[in-house]
């Protein structure tokens, strides 16, 4: 990577600051704090990034990071194979499986509609989702895209593709508020949305 400094601390530094939610102070405290005991901390960790990195990969069915594809979700059999819910990315994923909320299935649409942004329909995972459903067994969408004024469009747009394939087409209802994004909501409150889910 270009711009980093020579220096193997400073280097460290610069390269946790990149991460999200870890600023530069953050990041020099972690990597001091590291140093204090390397064997335990940095050598654990740079094996866990680079098997991370090297294993782990979207799931070819629902588009979930995992190291496996298809995901253990996708292969868990306690899983109610009769729904599928619809999240904007695996962040929203993993927080309503955080919120133990969900039993059955997801798909990934990685992202939603933004006209001003240029995402259209063939930049989501929409082909594969009606794919999926066109295979069988499906009975319920549940649509859990955010609140948001692109989130509801592509809720709109996703019921209306949905409708000829006659699988019922449910979105969350009351506790997410309006503009907000669904990984930062509490376990309860988004536990909640998804219980009250209604038809659409
Ligand atoms: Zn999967």
């Amino acid at each position: 990577m270009r711009d980093l400094p020579n220096d193997p601390i400073e280097r460290l530094i610069a390269l946790l600051a990149r991460t999200p939610g870890l600023g530069r102070r953050s990041a020099r405290r972690a990597v001091l704090k590291m140093l204090m005991h390397p064997q335990d901390t940095m050598l654990p960790l740079a094996d866990a990034l680079t098997q991370a990195a090297q294993a782990v990969r979207p799931c070819e069915t629902c588009g979930n990071l995992d190291a496996r594809s298809p995901c253990g979700i996708c292969r868990d059999p306690q899983r109610d194979r009769h729904l599928i819910c619809v999240v904007e990315g695996v962040a929203e994923l993993w927080a309503l499986e955080r919120a133990h909320a969900h039993r059955g299935l997801y798909h990934v649409l990685g992202g939603v509609l933004s006209p001003l942004g240029g995402v259209g329909p063939e930049d989501l995972a929409i082909q594969p989702l009606l794919s999926r459903i066109g295979e069988g067994g499906v009975e319920e969408v549940i649509v859990a895209l955010p609140a948001t004024v692109d989130g509801t469009a592509t809720a709109h747009y996703l019921t209306d593709r949905l409708k000829p394939t006659g699988v019922a087409v449910t979105r969350l209802a009351q506790g997410v508020p309006v503009g907000g994004a669904l990984d930062v909501l509490d376990e309860g409150t988004l536990a909640a949305a998804l219980r009250a889910r209604r038809p659409v």
